[in-house]
């Protein structure tokens, strides 16, 4: 819950734009100022107070404890400019919170924690659980101090700073990444990476109790953390096995199951005759953690009861391989705003970037310091996607970009050509250039609509002018990408030929040129009156059906004959 506490007119106006953005999340605070924030802080994970830091500075001071457990605060000033993370930044969440608020009201969000102001990740942001000197060392990391880095694990991690990553030395800081449990070291942070698979079995009517402690009892004697628990697995049959469903809860972990047969399917070092007759499988608890593969570091034990009566539950721990993770990340069609906030999460998520050097300059500081860059010029394209997929496949978090959407006419069909299913593959959308170009041109996509490419580097010319001639026969509006360069002059005014057979010469075309860039240009002319001249490498060029029309300087494709009787 966040409470929302102010108190002037202004103050309650933006803060019920907060309450209408997040209904189920918000709750206001009345009255007098300095009761709505003792109690706000009292039951709520996170606060907006929109009052002067220095108020809030003095109204939450006596009440905090520890920033484990205290409710990330942010305060926004009367003008509503600025969203300032005052307590709880990263454990409170208050950094997040202050780029929400700023973005939902339109105020910049000030961030003042070292780790985030000067791009190292802070190691608590990872998304792994992290226990030991978070302080110590993260302190290590900022001073440019050498920091140890142990990877027993090999999980891919974001870009860390260089000076992690040093060689041992006594007493450096150290970061450890590992499932292992041990004796905690000064000046060392462990970060648990989900590599566990807990395979676990159940009689009707097993107690969680029974469940959690058999799971305790086989991590602790395996020396291996909880915390790294990816999953529980076991049979369909029993998914909603009380015991099993209460302890994977209890565990914070997802629970996820097989059916008999494909556990019946999976070689297992204890087969049994009981699951078989019960569910259908010779092993539940071995062979739902060895399912995805990996290595079984707990064979199958049965838990052991004070009571002395037959065990109920079963269990299995494997490791399973690490696994690298490709992002394959459009940057929309170059103007910043276009480039979505998941594609920005994603390009700091990686410790590699693969892309085209003119793309890397789009988005270069955004990286995280230390990001490893391999860029390289045009035509490279299937050297990157191997390059790409190779990296992934080494255990790395790597991003892979291209401009516009990375599936069009880009690195997503080569790199996954490439890539195995070893990987981890993330696909973010990026706005294309069609749809770019038509939100300048006004709305040149409304009916149905295809895009051509007329590049014939990979695609020979009979089969671009069957394409062409398919949409101009359909009456379908067409994007040409490529649509022309120094080297190919003559393909261009051959395909609106081969759609000037079927449309009239007044048919209005789009041509829009660096569209979102700084030097973006546009206009609307027609089938028969366009200079091919105006069309080069930068631009795309959209050719309306028999339908649109050019309506006070824009063009427009109506969404059909019968539109306006249909339910929007
Ligand atoms: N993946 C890209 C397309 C790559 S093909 C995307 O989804 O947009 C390269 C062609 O895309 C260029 O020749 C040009 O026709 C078009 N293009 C890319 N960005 C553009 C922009 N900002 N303005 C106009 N055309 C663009």
């Amino acid at each position: 819950m966040i409470g929302l506490i102010s108190a002037t007119a202004a103050g309650a106006a933006a803060r019920d734009r907060l309450v209408a953005a997040w209904p189920a999340r918000a709750r206001v605070y009345e009255g007098p100022v300095a009761d709505a924030v003792r109690r706000a802080f009292a039951e709520c994970d996170q606060m907006v107070c929109f009052l002067a830091t220095g108020a809030v500075v003095r109204l939450v001071a006596p009440l905090l404890s520890d920033k484990g457990a205290d409710p990330g605060v942010v305060c926004v000033d009367e003008a509503g400019r600025f969203a300032v993370s005052l307590v709880g930044g990263h454990a409170g969440g208050a950094n997040e919170l202050a780029r929400e608020v700023g973005g939902l009201l339109g105020a910049e969000p000030v961030v003042t924690t070292a780790t985030d102001a000067v791009g190292v990740p802070g190691l608590d942001t990872l998304g792994l659980p992290v226990e030991g000197d978070l302080a110590g060392v993260s302190r290590a990391m900022l001073d440019g101090e050498p920091v140890v880095l142990e990877r027993e694990s090999p999980w891919p991690l974001p870009a860390l700073p260089p000076n992690v990553g040093s060689p041992a030395a006594p007493g450096a800081a150290v970061v450890r990444v590992s499932d292992r449990e041990r004796e905690p070291v000064a000046r060392e942070v462990v970060l648990r990476p989900p590599t566990l698979v807990v395979g676990v079995g159940a009689s009707r009517g097993a107690s969680v109790e029974e469940v959690l402690g058999l799971v305790g009892d086989a991590l602790r004697e395996a020396g291996l953390s909880a915390s790294s628990v990816a999953e529980l697995a076991t049979v369909d049959a029993k998914s909603e096995e009380p015991g099993i469903v209460l302890a994977a809860a209890r565990l914070g972990v997802p629970l996820v199951t097989h059916s008999a047969g494909e556990l019946a399917a999976v070689t297992v070092p204890n087969p049994s005759g009981a699951p078989l007759a019960a569910v259908g499988t010779p092993s539940v608890a071995e062979a739902a953690a060895l399912i995805g593969g990996g290595e079984l570091l707990v064979p199958k034990r049965k838990s052991v009861r004070d009571d002395g009566l037959p065990a109920m539950a079963t269990c299995a721990v494997v490791r399973r391989p690490a696994r690298g993770r490709l992002a394959v990340v459009g940057l929309g069609p170059g103007a910043r705003d276009l480039l979505t906030p998941r594609a920005t999460a994603e390009l700091r998520r990686a410790a590699v970037l693969v892309g085209l050097d003119q793309y890397v300059d789009q988005i270069r500081d955004l990286l995280r310091p230390g990001t490893l860059i391999l860029e390289s010029g045009l035509g490279a394209e299937e050297e990157r996607a191997r390059t790409a997929v190779a990296e992934a496949r080494r255990g790395q978090a790597v991003a892979l970009i291209g401009s516009g959407d990375a599936g069009v006419y880009a690195m997503a069909s080569p790199a996954l050509a490439e890539a195995s299913d070893d990987i981890d593959v993330v696909g973010v959308p990026g706005v294309t250039a069609a749809l770019a170009a038509g939100a300048i041109l006004g709305a040149p996509l409304g009916h149905d609509h295809v895009s051509i490419s007329l590049s014939d580097l990979h695609t020979p010319w009979e089969v671009i002018e069957r394409r062409v001639r398919a949409a101009a026969e359909a009456d379908i509006v067409v994007t040409f990408y490529n649509p022309r360069s120094r080297g190919r002059d003559w393909q261009l005014p051959k395909a609106l030929a081969i759609l000037a057979e079927h449309r009239e010469a007044g048919t209005p075309v789009g041509v829009v040129r660096n569209a979102s860039r700084p030097d973006e240009s546009s206009r609307v002319t027609t089938l028969g009156s366009l200079d091919p001249g105006i069309v080069d490498m930068m631009t795309v060029v959209t050719v309306g059906n028999t339908a649109t029309r050019e309506i006070a300087g824009r063009m427009v494709t109506p969404r059909g004959y019968r539109w306006q009787k249909e339910a929007e």
